[in-house]
């Protein structure tokens, strides 16, 4: 099982997600708090922040661990935007360990990252094109992007890939996070998720990035969206 964390808000840094706070992602990589499944996340990271001198999303991924990556701390440093997302990833057994298959995944302007893991045929009929990985999260962001397409939201689009999937693979589990630039969705199926929000905007991740007040978990089967000034928690 992966963490990963966004943020949504005024602009800030990448590192606000990763080196900065006591158990951010850098943390999680080697001692998560919360994780149930896996206890190191080394198989590789990724992180994407949205530039306007851009129209699609700027991505970083690499399948080494987060810690041996000595440039990332001063990019993490200057990469700064107000949607955010970034993971470390432990692959499940049987999937690649390479870039591609490390999230975020990309596509149509929308990033999405997986926690958990799931039967590959259980999604192949909901995706319509196919995934840049074999990997299962990628067959799962490929369903999501295919819905962004269709003209679903974001938030919709999550929830219809996540609830068909529980049912075709009820042994999924289903943890994703994805934005878009302007919004943040998120679901809790088998794994942890908790968010913080604060004057500026909102944190959204696997497991509190740090010890302050404010972090509260969201229920199993919960959809969690998120614009500026507003989040809200449904069930799935
Ligand atoms: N199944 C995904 C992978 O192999 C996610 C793994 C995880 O959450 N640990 O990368």
């Amino acid at each position: 099982m992966c963490r990963h964390a966004a943020w949504l808000g005024a602009p800030r840094a990448l590192t606000t997600l990763i080196h900065e706070p006591a158990y951010g992602l850098l943390t999680q990589s080697y001692a998560p708090r919360r994780q149930r499944h896996g206890t190191v996340n080394a198989d590789g990271f990724g992180m994407a922040w949205y530039d306007p001198a851009r129209p699609e999303p700027v991505r970083y991924r690499r399948a080494i661990p987060i810690w041996a990556d000595a440039n990332l701390p001063a990019l993490a440093e200057v990469a700064r935007s107000g949607c955010l997302i970034a993971a470390v990833r432990c692959a499940t057994t049987g999937m690649p360990v390479e870039e591609s298959a490390t999230a975020p995944f990309a596509g149509g302007g929308w990033l999405l990252s997986h926690n958990g893991r799931v039967e590959r045929d259980a999604v192949r009929d909901l995706a319509d094109d196919l995934p840049e990985s074999p990997c299962d999260s990628a067959w799962l962001a490929a369903a999501v992007f295919a819905r962004g397409r269709a003209g679903l939201g974001l938030a919709a689009a999550l929830a219809d890939v996540v609830v068909r999937a529980g049912e075709k693979d009820p042994a999924a589990r289903l943890n994703l996070l994805a934005c878009d630039g302007t919004a943040l969705a998120a679901t809790v199926w088998g794994d942890t998720l908790s968010f913080r929000a604060d004057r500026d905007g909102v944190y959204v991740a696997s497991e509190p990035l740090d010890d302050r007040p404010g972090w509260r978990a969201v229920p199993d089967r919960s959809l969690l969206t998120a614009a500026p000034g507003d989040v809200r928690v449904q069930p799935l």
